[in-house]
């Protein structure tokens, strides 16, 4: 199993910097069987994975009530005005790229301020696309510091933990769900802003880049953030029918874990080339596409992103695109969209 330990050596943090993040040991022992349901869960010591377990009779009689740790979360998420999950059914159809630009977008408007959580414990690939690769993160007294890409954009990742980005994580479920509550519990997302009042949001959005599929993290997520409040989750797909079979199942958790669904993004489709301007559907929309999903199942299409070479090209150097080519089809689409989720958030409460 893969440690993550505080950077050494040359890969370390720069000169000066005395105090750099690590997580905290978790409640997970390190020899908990696959499926531990954790040592604070009610199920601890009677769930059918901890047969056997050497732990199984300590979280038996251990004492057990409320976690102690969501009022924790709930006052750190006090100030932040929106919290919007990205999902998406499938892995490379362009999730960690939306985020980023929606990312740039929203930190566009200089009056407000955003913030990107990347919970993709496993693949996370935020900090190379927000340009922020060898980042670590520092603990000051009010908590982890998150790495700032501009004054009123900052981003909380993993990576930022590992002693390089070569490094695999591999974390049994109740491992990750300890970092994914760390970093709800101990980000101060203010970054030493003005002093916090109770009734004062001082971060407009905060982004969750999430893993594909619907995971442990996914769980995790949506079970700390409940009492805050999820404002509603964006799914990416692209037009393939493969991808839209797992949209579905991303829908369904959706509406499990009562998270209400912003609307449904379809990335990559088609591509105009360059040179005699045809048109080719990469992804063929066998079944209709994004549209016809949402059109079924009662759900907003927020619009289509096409493919475009420059996108992937700005991902690996970590540029904005739709600054870089504000022109661009894709740009307009992905600016589009956008408006569309901030409209949606704006309308809470009205
Ligand atoms: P995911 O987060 O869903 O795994 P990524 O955001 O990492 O996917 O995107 C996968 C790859 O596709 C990356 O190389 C990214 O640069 C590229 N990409 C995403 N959207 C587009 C697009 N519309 N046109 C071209 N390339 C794209």
């Amino acid at each position: 199993m893969t440690e993550v330990l505080p950077p050494t050596g040359s890969a370390g943090p720069a000169a000066g910097i005395t105090s750099v993040a690590r997580p905290l040991p978790d409640q997970i022992p390190e020899n908990a069987p696959e499926h531990c349901p954790g040592v604070e869960s009610d199920a601890a010591g009677h769930a059918n994975a901890c047969q056997g377990c050497p732990n199984q009779n300590h979280c038996q009689t251990a004492p057990k009530g409320p976690d102690p740790d969501l009022p924790i979360i709930r006052e750190r998420m006090k100030c932040i005005n929106s919290k919007i999950l990205i999902l998406s059914g499938k892995g490379g159809v362009g999730k960690s790229t939306f985020t980023s630009q929606l990312a740039w977008a929203c930190a566009s408007d200089h009056a407000t301020q955003t913030a990107v959580l990347d919970i993709d414990v496993c693949g996370p690939s935020i900090p190379t696309i927000l340009g922020l690769r060898n980042q670590y993160v520092h603990a000051s007294s009010s908590g982890w510091t998150p790495a700032f890409v501009s004054d009123n954009l900052s981003c909380m990742s993993v990576e930022f933990l590992l002693p390089s980005s070569e490094t695999a994580i591999i974390w049994r479920g109740p491992k990750k769900n300890g970092l994914i509550k760390q970093f709800l519990k101990d980000v101060d997302w203010t970054g030493g802003m003005d002093e916090l009042t109770s009734d004062k949001c001082l971060i407009d959005y905060l982004l969750v880049d999430t893993p594909p599929g619907t995971t442990d993290e996914h769980l995790s997520i949506v079970g700390f953030l409940r009492e805050s409040g999820i404002d509603g989750a964006v799914i990416i797909t692209t037009p393939q029918e493969v991808s839209l079979q797992d949209v579905r199942k991303e829908i369904s958790f959706c509406n499990k874990m009562h998270v209400p669904i912003i609307g449904v993004v379809e990335n990559m489709a088609g591509f105009v080339c360059p040179a005699c301007h045809t048109r080719s559907d990469i992804f063929y929309p066998s079944t209709g596409g994004a549209q016809a999903l949402c059109d079924e199942l009662g759900l907003t299409f927020l619009g289509s992103v096409p493919i475009d070479p420059r996108i992937a090209r700005c991902c690996d150097v970590g540029e904005s695109f739709v600054e870089e080519y504000p022109e661009s089809p894709a740009s307009e689409a992905y600016l589009s969209i956008i408006a569309k989720i901030k409209e949606r958030v704006a309308q809470k409460g009205t």
